[in-house]
């Protein structure tokens, strides 16, 4: 099944995801096993744009050696 970005038609490879109460956001690439299922799909270009609000920390979790085929790879959604 393809995902694609929540604010562009690209493939999505990153789901972010946030904690309203600990102002915290994070990425995830969409084959972690952290992803949320509340989490938001995005390509790597929205991802890497991201920044969040004023006293927020965004942690970044994804991997930076990408696979060569990423469509290969089925997303596993498991609740954080
Ligand atoms: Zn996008």
């Amino acid at each position: 099944m393809k995902i694609f970005c929540s604010k562009c038609s690209s493939l999505a490879a990153v789901v972010m995801a946030y904690d309203y109460t600990e102002r915290r956001v994070w990425l995830d690439d969409m084959d972690s096993e952290f992803v949320s299922v509340h989490g938001y799909p995005m390509c790597d270009k929205h991802a890497s744009r991201l920044t969040p609000p004023v006293s927020w920390t965004l942690t970044d979790r994804r991997n930076l050696v990408r696979p060569l085929f990423p469509e290969a790879i089925q997303p596993t959604r498991q609740a954080v």
